[in-house]
């Protein structure tokens, strides 16, 4: 049986703790290799090791960091296909989406080697006389990401490309369910020329994440991750000192408005609610149709289900894979059994596939779902699209804003004011017009709204940034003989 270990020092580490996870191949419903699940000694030693990396890493010059992270984006280019193979492997996405969540990856690692242009800090001369004033940037020394199993590639980059560059060292405890992305990216950086411990992987499960939590020399922890943990992160984390930034769950609505191209709108639908097998923070999973034309779009929506291609990763021809494991795919079918009892209509009922040994679901829709049923006021995660019919705009637009989540949204129209105004009036963070999965590009920042982030600062990006370091201020005058004299007032400006 594979066993997958920890990364510590550029090296393969293996665990000591006795305690090992199964990562599942979930297109087969096989076991197919072990992760070690390391134990707080375990992760007291790896947060040693980035504390010695620090050191040296800050200290090392912008220039030297950015070649190495340019050297690292070459080489996640030249192996995207082994990298989404492996997630697929584990994950079970085919990989063509597997390809595109490289992709998205890499342009994080892109505008991480950049970041030598955005430490810059300010510089006030004269702002007394003889005094010149300037703010600088710094690290914060180890930081922790703790990420999640659907995108075992993207997340950490999200976090580590920019740590790094900072000047930070960097600790993952990837998902334990499909570890392995994170150990192909480690010994990437090694082959970029990373030194040793400024980038570390500890598998674990709770154990290790509340390790890192308390550790008191973890300065901050980025989280992704479903928002019971990530609350529950980001409120331990922040009392024990530390920055936290703590993604969480989603609910994503699509407002179509009776003037869309239905058409277009019933492609997008399909494509961002059962893509990945709805296994991503940012799939469409509420479809908000104005009543005139509902029926129009539920029909075009149902037309679309039975070309979808639900396969292994194997399959060239699969478009769907499965899901994540047995209980989280008996989980979602259960949203779909439960639904006609509770006053919503199946139209889709794709629980039948969950009969395979693969941790598979066909796409499910259901229509007519209401606030108070499990499948609306739950995150499904799965490959299950609801529909829930709405007098008018402003009724759409108060749903989504009575929502407890807060991160993605889409509205479909050919309106540009109805637009507009939808992007001031809606309470949601990543807004997208005739987009529907409005994921912003890596030069903004990804974040949430409401029960979607906990915490203040939002991911990747500018915000990624300042989140990776504090700012200092400085006061300096070179004395000049000529002018010097004793003064016991309060140093004044003017
Ligand atoms: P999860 O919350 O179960 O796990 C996330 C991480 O937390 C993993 O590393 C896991 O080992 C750890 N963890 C799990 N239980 C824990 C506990 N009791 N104590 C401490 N640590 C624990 O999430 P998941 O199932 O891996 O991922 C799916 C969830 O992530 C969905 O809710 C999805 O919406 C969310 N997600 C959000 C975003 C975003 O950007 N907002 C992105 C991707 C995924």
């Amino acid at each position: 049986m594979q066993r997958i270990s920890h990364w510590v020092n550029n090296k393969v580490v293996a665990g000591t703790s006795g305690n090992v996870g199964k990562v599942y191949n979930p297109a087969t419903g096989e076991v197919q290799a072990e992760v070690d699940l390391a134990s707080v000694a375990e992760v007291d030693a790896v947060v040693a090791a980035a504390k010695e990396a620090f050191v040296t890493w800050r200290a090392t010059n912008l220039s030297r960091r950015a070649e190495i992270m340019f050297r690292m984006r070459e080489l996640v280019d030249a192996n995207r296909k082994e990298l989404a193979n492996i997630v697929s492997l584990e994950h079970g996405k085919v990989p063509s989406d597997a390809m595109g969540e490289i992709a998205r990856g890499l342009e994080n690692i892109e505008f991480a080697c950049g970041i030598p242009a955005m430490l810059k800090g300010g510089y006030s001369e004269q702002a007394s006389g003889g005094v010149d004033v300037y703010s600088i940037r710094q690290p914060l020394g180890v930081v922790a990401g703790i990420t999640p199993f659907n995108f075992p590639a993207m997340v950490p980059m999200w976090m580590f490309a920019n740590a790094i560059m900072c000047g930070n060292t960097f600790v993952l405890k990837p998902s334990e369910k499909d570890p392995s992305a994170a150990m192909f990216v480690a010994d990437l950086l090694r082959q970029a020329g990373l030194p040793e411990g400024v980038f570390n992987v500890v598998h674990g499960d709770k154990v290790s994440v509340d390790r890192l939590l308390e550790h008191k020399d973890v300065q901050s922890i980025s989280f992704v991750g479903s928002t019971p943990i990530a609350k529950y992160v980001y409120e331990t984390g922040t009392k024990n000192g530390k920055r936290v930034q703590a993604l969480g769950g989603a609910k994503n609505h699509m407002l179509v408005l009776p003037d869309a191209d239905l058409d277009m709108a019933a492609d997008a639908a399909v494509s961002a609610a059962y893509g990945s097998a709805g296994e991503r923070c940012m799939a469409v999973s509420v479809v908000l149709a104005v009543d005139s034309v509902a029926d129009a779009l539920v029909d075009k929506l149902k037309s679309r289900i039975p070309n979808i291609k639900v396969g292994p990763g194997t399959d060239p021809a699969a478009e769907m894979g499965p899901l994540i494991s047995r209980e989280h795919r008996d989980k979602v079918a259960s949203f779909v059994t439960n639904a006609n009892a509770e006053g919503a209509k199946v139209v889709v009922d794709g629980t039948d596939k969950a009969k395979d040994a693969g941790f598979f679901l066909n796409p499910s829709l259901i229509d007519n779902v209401k606030p108070g049923m499990k499948c609306y006021d739950e995150e499904i995660f799965g490959p299950v699209l609801t529909v829930m019919r709405v007098k008018s705009y402003q009724e759409g637009l108060d749903t989504i804003n009575a929502n407890q989540f807060g991160n993605g949204t889409a509205i479909f129209t050919r309106d540009g004011g109805v637009a507009r105004q939808f992007q001031f009036d809606v309470q949601v963070v990543m807004v997208g017009i005739n987009v529907p999965i409005p994921v912003p590009v890596s030069y903004y920042s990804f974040g949430g709204w409401k029960a979607s982030l906990f915490g203040d600062q939002h991911m990747y990006g500018p915000e990624g940034i300042n989140f990776f370091t504090r700012g200092k201020v400085v006061t300096s005058r070179w004395p000049d003989p000529r002018t010097s004299s004793v003064n016991l007032g309060f140093p004044q400006n003017r």
